[in-house]
């Protein structure tokens, strides 16, 4: 087992949890709560990697808790076991239904109850490693189209019901066909690394959101930022690039690697405007190609401008 990994016991009998955090606690970092609403905001707060629930408990009972579990976004892929008095099939088989991974019997055997624990943690370890490497993309480390698609529909949906302003950005690297040309695949795939890489370090410490939508092209998310914001961010994204200092004779106006970015800044309606968010965002980066790229040309639809 996993130092780092975390197991929340939830349990009303304090002998029961005494006795599972001494089992555990060498091998996991143990995280105790005695009733099943103290378990549920302790799950919520410290997100474990695993839950060790009572069936029986006072007030909240062990299959209402995981119930509220399963409905919450934050803990609904936390795996559960239950922890049972007696085997009671039917009851298993209601804790099964509602999402439980596994059921271990009191009074506790250790080394069953170890190597249960043991299985489960590795299972969430794994499904973990998963879910990263499906929204990773492998060349530039930074979110794939997989994961925008995802964020871009939570934050603006979030977006519509805070009605906050929300801005969009596409961002494309300059003249990259030449670069491949003259310096070959390899340097291009190191050169676009790179300028991901300088952008991404940006956004990430503004807390905004950058993926790869695809080839020489990545695509910015500004929630709650207006234009004016938006712009300034993105001016210190276009600089980075050129202070990377790529070289790129081939360039027809600059000779340095540099990018255009297109952006929009929106006041959200409904989920219908998402797609016409990045169809001005991509009309902004045509300008911005079109009238010397290396800058950034932006339509703020608050302002009308
Ligand atoms: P513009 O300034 O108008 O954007 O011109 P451009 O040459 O950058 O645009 P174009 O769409 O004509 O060419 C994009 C190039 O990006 C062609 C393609 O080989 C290159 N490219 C896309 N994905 C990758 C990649 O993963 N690695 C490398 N090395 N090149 C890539
Ligand atoms: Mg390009
Ligand atoms: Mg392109």
């Amino acid at each position: 087992m996993n130092k780092q990994q975390t197991v929340l016991i939830i349990d009303d009998e304090k002998t029961n949890l005494k006795i599972l955090s001494s089992i555990l606690k060498n091998e996991v970092e143990v995280i105790l709560a005695k009733d099943g609403e103290t378990g549920f905001y302790k799950a919520i707060k410290s997100k474990p990697d695993l839950i060790l629930l009572d069936v029986i408990m006072p007030q909240l009972n062990g299959f209402e808790v995981i119930e509220k579990l399963k409905n919450e976004a934050l803990t609904c892929n936390i795996p559960v076991i239950f922890v049972t008095g007696e085997l009671d099939v039917q009851q298993e088989e209601i804790g099964l239904e509602l999402g439980a991974c596994d059921y271990i019997q009191k009074p506790f055997h250790v080394e069953i109850l170890k190597a249960r624990v043991r299985l489960h943690l590795r299972m969430a370890k794994q499904r973990e490693l998963l879910e990263k490497l499906a929204n990773i993309d492998p060349l530039t480390s930074i979110a794939n189209r997989r994961l925008y698609d995802q964020t871009f529909a939570s934050q603006w949906n979030k977006a519509i019901k805070q009605q906050s302003i929300f801005s969009l950005v596409v961002i494309d690297i300059d003249d990259f066909k030449k670069y491949n040309d003259f310096f070959g695949h390899a340097a291009g795939d190191r050169a676009l690394e790179k300028v991901a890489t300088a952008i991404a370090n940006i956004l990430i410490s503004s807390n905004n959101f950058i993926a790869r939508y695809g080839g020489e092209e990545f695509v910015a998310l500004l929630p709650n930022t207006p234009a004016n914001e938006a712009i300034n961010i993105m001016q210190t994204c276009l600089k980075a690039v050129e202070n990377l200092k790529i070289v790129h004779e081939l360039s027809a106006e600059h000779e340095l690697l540099t990018v255009s970015l297109g952006g929009v800044s929106y006041l959200p309606i409904d989920e219908s405007c998402q797609d016409t968010l990045f169809k001005i965002a991509d009309d902004m980066l045509f300008k911005a190609k079109s009238s010397g790229k290396n800058q950034v040309i932006w339509q703020d639809c608050i302002k009308g401008n």
